[in-house]
């Protein structure tokens, strides 16, 4: 069971990748080779083990994961294929190939995992280590690299350990990776758009479709701007509503997310209420973060309160995502 007081280093034989999987189950972190490089894997549809993972990693902010899946068919549970997508899948799966696509009706992975965003990114990794352990946990794994933020993506089990030891479960060392260039990203939402070159080139890749990928937008021309143009991705999840943060007291009308044991005067004057973590855990408050958001955008409010959340471990990767959320922004499509 985890916990992580010793991370648990383990030669990936049927016995080791069962355990594996019961650790993942059991809202566990566990690194496993890919083809590209050691993945640090949590169970995507779990949000506190994703919130594990983010503060594992020291991540500063919560930027989107890729969900690892077995094969084409557990993938089309989780996200819509249009043709193009589904061409690409066929030929490049398993491989470095991540596609991001609109996620489905009921998609099971949590939003912390998608940082709030409707789409998803996918990929089948070609590996029998991460392949026999994605059957045997039969739901999808987000997985970035197994190191800490800031640092050189591992290779090896024991770069592996030098990060993340002690921070989680388990590691399943299968020796070195095929040097790791990261996978290549293409977004298949109507348009079809190179994100991030890598393991896949795209000339294979225009070639596969007969045409040539579109090029990514631009990042966006200044702070608090989205690139929402159409034809344009997200770059980040934007509520509807207005968000006033470090929210000390609550006028009538507006929602409240509120953090901590204490609320702030008037608050049960709030349209409505919901608590990231009512005793004030960090993890917990990150597990929450883009679900209560949601909840409370749909509440109808045109102002969300937002208490003070503190800056230390995943306050900093939450206050991130706050302040990207409440940045005024131009009208979307
Ligand atoms: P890594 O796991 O470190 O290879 O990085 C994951 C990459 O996938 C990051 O560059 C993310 O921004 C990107 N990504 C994941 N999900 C999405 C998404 N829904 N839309 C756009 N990019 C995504
Ligand atoms: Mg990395």
């Amino acid at each position: 069971m985890p916990v992580t007081a010793a991370t648990r280093l383990m030669y990936p034989d049927p016995e080791a990748i069962r355990t594996a999987a019961a650790c993942l189950a059991a809202g566990g972190l566990v690194a496993f080779p890919t083809e590209t490089v050691y993945g640090l894997g949590a169970d995507a549809t779990n949000a506190a083990a994703v919130a594990r993972l983010y503060a594992a990693k020291g991540r500063p902010s919560f930027n989107p994961l890729i969900a690892h899946v077995e094969d084409l068919a557990a993938a089309r549970r989780l996200a819509q294929f249009d043709a193009a997508a589904e061409r690409l899948a066929q030929v490049f799966w398993p491989g470095p190939l991540t596609l991001v696509l609109q996620k489905a009706p009921g998609c099971a992975v949590a939003e912390l995992a998608t940082a709030g965003l409707d789409t998803i990114a996918l990929r089948a990794p070609d590996h029998p280590v991460a392949h026999a352990l994605l059957a045997a946990f039969g739901k999808p794994v987000v997985a970035p690299s197994a190191n800490r933020s800031g640092h050189v993506s591992p290779t090896t089990a024991a770069h592996v350990l030098a990060d993340l030891g002690g921070l989680i479960d388990l590691v399943l060392d299968a020796g070195p990776t095929r040097v790791g260039i990261e996978s290549t990203i293409v977004a298949c939402l109507g348009e079809t758009t190179l994100l991030r070159p890598g393991g896949v080139p795209r000339e294979d890749i225009e070639r596969v479709l007969k045409r040539p990928l579109d090029e990514a937008a631009p990042p966006p021309a200044s702070e608090g701007e989205e690139p929402l143009a159409p034809g344009m991705l997200a770059s980040h999840y934007a509520p509807r509503a207005t968000l006033r943060r470090d929210a000390t007291d609550v006028a009538a009308g507006e929602a409240l997310l509120a953090f901590g044991p204490r609320l702030p005067r008037g608050a049960d004057r709030a349209s409505a209420v919901l608590n990231l973590s009512p005793r004030g855990d960090l993890i917990e408050a990150a597990a929450n973060l883009f679900s209560h958001l949601r909840a409370l955008d749909a509440s109808g409010a045109a102002t969300i309160a937002v208490m003070p959340v503190p800056q230390y471990g995943l306050g900093a990767a939450i206050n991130d995502r706050l302040a990207r959320a409440a940045a005024p922004r131009r009208a979307r499509p």
